[in-house]
């Protein structure tokens, strides 16, 4: 079994969920008492958090790219950062190390795909939503890419970091998200990607009109597939 290296802290409350996933899934695939071979290095959030505000992308480059420095040198087989939207630095980080990089776009990509999906809505953090970094990953695999008005990006951005990185579960803000993929679907998306790691926390999947990705079960998934191979 690969060791699996985890990136995360961003916010810890979706990092949780990539561990007990990943865990789960060795359970349920390899038995009795088998668990997953990872380490785990998690930041501290706030400070990167006012990087990303201020545009510091660069520093935060530094930052991540001495994280996975220190997971490679404890052994981690590959890198599975924790979070949509700092794969913003996903190019650098990848050039900085030796080890690869399992990308959370290509892993939603190639599920959008697989389902037979061409038109997608894309809900995450305003840079994940408004920045080219993710946007583009998904058209390399030919996806369609809708995202939401200015005012519902705001919405969504601002439960991310207000309510769902801080733990906070609000009914209000969650028929305000299902409205805000009700009208995606409107607009012609065939499917919508949970492009947050904690948005899964909050909605209840089955009760939208259209399918919903789950990039972070998605992403531990393909980890645990890559790390039995
Ligand atoms: N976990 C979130 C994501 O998947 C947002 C927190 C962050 O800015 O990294 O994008």
């Amino acid at each position: 079994m690969k060791i699996i290296g985890l990136l995360g802290g961003m916010s810890w409350e979706s990092t949780a969920v990539y561990y007990r996933l990943i865990n789960e899934g060795i359970r349920a695939s390899e038995g009795g008492l088998r668990s997953a071979r990872c380490v785990l290095w998690s930041v501290d959030f706030a400070p990167l958090e006012e990087l990303q505000r201020a545009g510091r992308w660069d520093e935060i480059e530094a930052i991540l790219v001495d994280a996975g420095r220190r997971l490679q040198a404890a052994g981690a087989s590959f890198l599975v950062l924790c979070t949509n939207t700092m794969h913003r630095v996903a190019d650098p980080l990848e050039q900085a190390l030796d080890i690869e990089l399992l990308h959370i776009a290509d892993v939603a990509a190639l599920e959008a795909r697989g389902r037979g999906l061409r038109r997608v809505g894309l809900l995450g953090t305003r840079f994940t939503m408004e920045q080219r970094f993710y946007q583009e990953r998904l058209s390399n695999h030919g996806l369609e890419v809708l995202i939401p008005d200015p005012p519902q990006r705001a919405v969504v951005h601002r439960v991310i970091y207000e309510e769902l990185c801080r733990g906070r579960l609000e009914g209000d803000s969650r028929r305000a998200i299902e409205d805000i993929i009700h009208d995606l679907a409107s607009r012609g998306a065939e499917g919508v990607i949970l492009g947050c790691t904690e948005l899964p926390m909050l909605l209840d999947l089955d009760a939208l009109q259209i399918p919903a990705l789950d990039t972070t079960q998605l992403h531990a998934a393909a980890a645990i597939a890559r790390s039995l191979t």
